[in-house]
């Protein structure tokens, strides 16, 4: 597996890691992965940033395709990024 599809993977898992619908190993497999791929850990963070501001936004019933544009979205960019670079 190269680089490129390994952090797609991850990323595409990150989601799920936050929704908390890993098992352990998956989680540190991916916990693994975002101490050593410095990309990844920053979707990770951005991730994380736009779920509290959803939240805040929102409250807990942020609109789940809102959620799901933005993902497309970061998912869309970091993936033009590594092309480009
Ligand atoms: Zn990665």
């Amino acid at each position: 597996m190269d680089e490129h599809e390994r952090c797609h993977r991850i990323l595409a898992r990150v989601f799920a890691f936050h929704d908390e619908a890993l098992d352990e190993a998956e989680a540190d497999e991916i916990r693994q992965h975002l101490l050593g791929c410095e990309p990844c850990l920053g979707k990770f963070e951005v991730e994380r940033a736009m779920r509290v501001l959803i939240r805040r936004s929102f409250g807990e019933s942020a609109p789940s395709r809102l959620r799901e544009r933005i993902r497309e979205k970061l998912s869309l960019d970091s993936f033009n990024d590594q092309a480009l670079a």
